[in-house]
């Protein structure tokens, strides 16, 4: 799918200000928008949206829209195409699905709480998505959505980006069990790590990732610790994933001390807001290269607007939205 820069247009020659586009109806793309705006839908043009419960915080109409505005400046058809968020509670998705494809949306992003939900609404999945048993991604298709899931891609390509190392070969320690560490786990064995460990708070999630991850592992070794107590055999070398939610909050803990291990080669933060957890600080401290989860967030949904234009999508143009609109610009 053509997301890389490399692979796309001049973007650069887009003028980097754009008019704001209001539509006839006065409703903004950073507005959050509900069902009962969707029942009464009169928006021309070809539309895409972001569902979650909640989704206020949701940054992806500021990087969609800022990508789709380039897009249009090399390929007229874009201009008609916008990107905006709906909070859907997780008992409406099944109502809310045939609706949106009724009024013509093109594709939708799925977050926080649906995307394992909607697996059971949808015709036809990915089947990598089908092995991670999420979706974060729908496509328009005659009869319904067909579901992608575009984490592990985006969580590969930004790993690569940002700290220059494949998945292929590594020792990989992922921490967490949830929906996002699925899809971690099973990018990790898909591209061949040569050992994955799995850590995680509770027992009972950690067990089910384990069931759910270790028909796919093949030849690949795979363990499981708790995080309460880390194994003495811990590779040297590892690249550590944070896939749990410890640190959004900024104030507490490190989910494990990096400082107890054999030195690790990098560790990746899935968090991006805030830009540095505890987590990340205790590896800048050890001198241990380190990166957050922005730029996951950016090919994910680089990703996932490919799949619905088909066309080369500017991660660079999503970079700098993404940027703006957490207000972190250099
Ligand atoms: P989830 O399904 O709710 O899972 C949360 C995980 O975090 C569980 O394993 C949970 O452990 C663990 N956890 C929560 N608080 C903890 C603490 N204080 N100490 C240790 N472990 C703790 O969430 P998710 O969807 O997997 O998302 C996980 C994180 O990834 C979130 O921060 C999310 O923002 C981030 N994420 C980022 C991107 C991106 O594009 N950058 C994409 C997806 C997700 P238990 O099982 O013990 O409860």
């Amino acid at each position: 799918m053509p997301s890389a820069p490399g692979h796309s247009p001049n973007f650069a020659l887009v003028p980097t200000r754009f008019r704001a586009i209001v539509p006839p109806s006065g409703m903004r793309p950073e507005d959050t928008l509900t069902l009962d705006d969707l029942a009464r839908w009169s928006e021309p043009g070809t539309h895409l949206a972001v569902l979650g419960h909640p989704v206020k915080h949701s940054i992806s109409p500021h990087m969609h829209n800022a990508a789709l505005r380039a897009m249009a400046a090399h390929d007229a058809r874009f201009g008609a195409w916008r990107y905006w968020k709906f909070d859907v509670p997780p008992e409406r998705l099944g109502e809310a699905l045939p609706l949106f494809h009724s009024r013509g949306f093109a594709g939708l992003n799925l977050t926080i709480p649906h995307k394992v939900l909607a697996l059971d609404l949808i015709g036809a999945i990915d089947p990598a998505a089908r092995d991670i048993g999420a979706v974060n991604t729908l496509r328009h298709v005659p009869g319904g959505y067909e579901g992608f899931n575009t984490d592990g891609y985006g969580m590969a390509a930004a790993i690569a980006q940002e700290l220059a190392l494949p998945l292929a070969g590594a020792d990989v320690v992922l921490l967490g069990a949830g929906g996002a560490a699925r899809g971690a786990a099973v990018e990790c064995l898909r591209q061949k790590c040569r050992s994955l460990w799995l850590g995680n708070r509770s027992r009972d999630s950690l067990d089910a990732l384990v069931r759910q991850v270790r028909p796919l592992a093949g030849g690949t070794p795979l363990r499981e610790f708790l995080l309460a107590a880390l194994p003495a055999d811990l590779p040297a070398g590892a690249l550590v994933i944070n896939a749990t939610s410890s640190g959004l909050r900024g104030d507490e803990p490190p989910p494990v001390d990096l400082a107890a291990w054999p030195r690790p080669a990098c560790v990746f933060d899935m968090i991006y807001n805030p830009p540095r957890t505890p987590l990340l600080h205790a590896a800048e401290r050890l001198g241990i290269r380190h990166a957050n989860g922005l730029a996951m967030l950016i090919h994910q949904g680089a990703r996932a607007l490919a799949i619905w234009t088909g066309a080369a999508v500017p991660t660079d143009v999503m970079q700098h939205a993404a940027l703006s609109a957490l207000d972190l610009r250099p």
